[in-house]
C-alpha cells in the first residue's frame, strides 16, 4: 500500500534511515518488553550508535548538527514505526539547556561524550507531588554549603533515571517569599547520577505504559557547586527556553503515532471481512478513519510551521503550543478510530493497537497537559485575563 504521509519526500533519506533502523525492532520486541516491564535498551543503544539521539548537538561537539525540523522527523519516524520515543526523547529536548547555559569548558566536558554515546542525558526532574503543574511553587530546595549545594525535597514522575547518566534538576535556591517575581529564585543543576553520593532515594512508579518513571527523595543530597547550570536564580528562564523545542518534538511524535494508527486502521478495514464484505467498504467505518487522517495532516502542517519558526530564530511560542495541542488531539482521535476499527482484536496485545493507544494517551497529560496549553493560548495569544 502507498505511503500516506504526503511529506514523505521531505527529508526522505533521513526518514528511510530511521525507518530501516526501527524495522529491526519488530512487534514481538515491544511486546516482550511490556511483559517484563523492561527498558528498550537495545533499541536505544542502536539509535545512539547511529547518532540520532545526538541530532541536536552541534557538529563541533561531535553531534549531528541537525535543525529542529530534521530532529523532529527522527522522533516522528520512531513513533511512526510502532516504537515509542518516550524511552529516549528527553536527550533531544533538554540538550538546549546545556548548549545555551553551560560554559565552553563544561560543554567540551559533556557534549562530545553524549554524542559518542558514552553518556546519556535522558532525565529531567521538574514535577513535584504537591505542586504539580504549578512549577514556580517548587519546594525542593538547594542550599549552598561550601563547594556544594545541598538538596532537600521530593520529585515525582522522573523518567528514565535508571537508564540515564545525567539528570537536570530544578530546585529553589531562594524562598518564594523572598523574590519579587515567582519565576525568580529557581535554579537548574546537572546531577551526575553515576557519581552521586548518599541522600537520593529512587522508587519506580508502576504506570499505564511501559515507561520507566520514578519518585525521588532528596535528603541532604550534595551536588558540586560547579554543576549549577548558568546563573543561580535564573533556572525557570532556562527551563522555559527549552519548552518550545519540546512542544514541537512532541507534536512530531504525535504525528508519527497518528500515521501509524491510520495505516493500521486502513489496512485492517480492507482485510477484515464481515457480512461478506470488507468492513472498510462501509462508510461508517471509512469516514472516521478519513476524518482522523485529515486532522493528522492539519496538525502536521502546524508542526512544520512551528519548527520552521524555531529554526529561523523567530518567537514560536504560539505555534509550538498550537502544534502540540493539535497533534496530541489528532493522535488520540486516530488511536480511538484505529481501536474501534479493529473491534475486539484492538484489545489483543499482539496487534500493538492497545499498546500504542495507551502510549499516545499520555500526550494529553505529559510533558504538558492540554489545559495548560489552552491557558497559554487564551492568555498570551488571545489576551484574555490571566487565570493563575
Ligand atoms: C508517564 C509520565 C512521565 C513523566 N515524566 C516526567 C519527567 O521525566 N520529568 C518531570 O518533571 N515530569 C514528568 N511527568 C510529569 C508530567 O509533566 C505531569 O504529570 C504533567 O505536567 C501534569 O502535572 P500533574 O500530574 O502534577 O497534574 P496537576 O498539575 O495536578 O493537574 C491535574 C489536572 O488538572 C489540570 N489543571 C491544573 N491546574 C489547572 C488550571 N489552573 N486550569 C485548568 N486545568 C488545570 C491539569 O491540566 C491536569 O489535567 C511525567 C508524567 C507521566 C504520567
Amino acid at each position: 500500500m502507498t505511503e500516506i504521509n504526503p511529506r514523505f519526500g521531505q527529508h526522505c533519506d533521513l526518514r528511510r534511515s530511521v525507518r530501516e533502523l526501527c524495522a529491526q525492532f519488530k512487534s514481538e520486541y515491544w511486546q516482550k518488553l511490556e511483559e517484563s516491564s523492561a527498558y528498550p535498551e537495545e533499541f536505544v543503544r542502536e539509535l545512539t550508535r547511529a547518532g540520532w539521539l545526538a541530532a541536536l548537538i552541534p557538529e563541533e561537539y561531535g553531534g549531528g548538527g541537525l535543525s529542529l525540523s530534521e530532529a523532529s522527523v527522527v522522533l516522528e519516524e520512531i513513533n511512526r514505526s510502532g516504537a515509542n520515543s518516550g524511552a529516549c526523547h528527553a536527550q533531544m529536548y533538554i540538550m538546549g539547556t546545556l548548549l545555551r547555559h553551560r560554559s565552553e569548558e563544561q560543554k567540551r566536558k559533556y557534549l562530545p561524550r553524549i554524542a559518542a554515546g558514552e553518556l546519556r542525558l535522558q532525565s529531567f526532574a521538574v514535577t513535584e507531588p504537591t505542586t504539580g503543574t504549578d512549577t514556580t511553587s517548587t519546594k525542593t530546595f538547594a542550599t549552598r554549603r561550601g563547594a556544594a549545594y545541598v538538596i532537600q525535597g521530593q520529585k515525582v514522575w522522573i523518567s528514565r533515571m535508571q537508564h540515564s547518566d545525567l539528570m537536570l534538576l530544578l530546585a529553589r535556591t531562594t524562598p518564594r517569599a523572598e523574590v519579587k517575581k515567582k519565576t525568580e529564585g529557581l535554579s537548574v543543576f546537572l546531577v551526575d547520577l553515576r557519581a552521586s553520593g548518599p541522600g537520593m532515594t529512587v522508587r519506580p512508579i508502576r504506570n499505564m505504559v511501559n515507561h520507566e518513571s520514578n519518585e525521588v527523595f532528596f535528603d541532604n543530597f550534595e551536588v558540586p557547586a560547579e554543576n549549577l547550570v548558568g546563573q543561580e536564580g535564573h533556572g525557570m528562564r532556562y527551563i522555559l527556553d527549552g519548552m518550545n523545542a519540546e512542544r514541537i518534538l512532541i507534536a512530531a511524535e504525535c504525528v508519527g503515532d497518528g500515521f501509524w494508527f491510520i495505516d493500521r486502521a486502513r489496512k485492517y478495514a480492507r482485510e477484515r471481512v464481515v457480512f461478506n464484505r470488507p468492513i472498510g467498504q462501509n462508510q461508517g467505518v471509512q469516514f472516521p478513519i478519513a476524518r482522523a487522517y485529515a486532522n493528522v495532516l492539519a496538525a502536521d502542517l502546524m508542526r512544520y510551521e512551528a519548527a520552521a519558526q524555531f529554526d529561523s530564530g523567530q518567537p514560536c511560542g504560539a505555534a509550538a503550543n498550537l502544534a502540540k495541542l493539535l497533534a496530541a488531539d489528532a493522535s488520540w482521535e486516530a488511536a480511538n478510530v484505529c481501536l474501534q476499527t479493529h473491534g475486539g482484536f484492538g484489545f489483543a496485545a499482539e496487534y500493538d493497537v492497545e499498546r500504542k493507544f495507551r502510549e499516545t494517551r499520555l500526550y494529553q497529560v505529559a510533558p504538558i497537559s492540554t489545559n495548560l496549553i489552552l491557558s497559554y493560548l487564551a492568555e498570551h495569544v488571545l489576551e484574555m485575563p490571566r487565570s493563575f
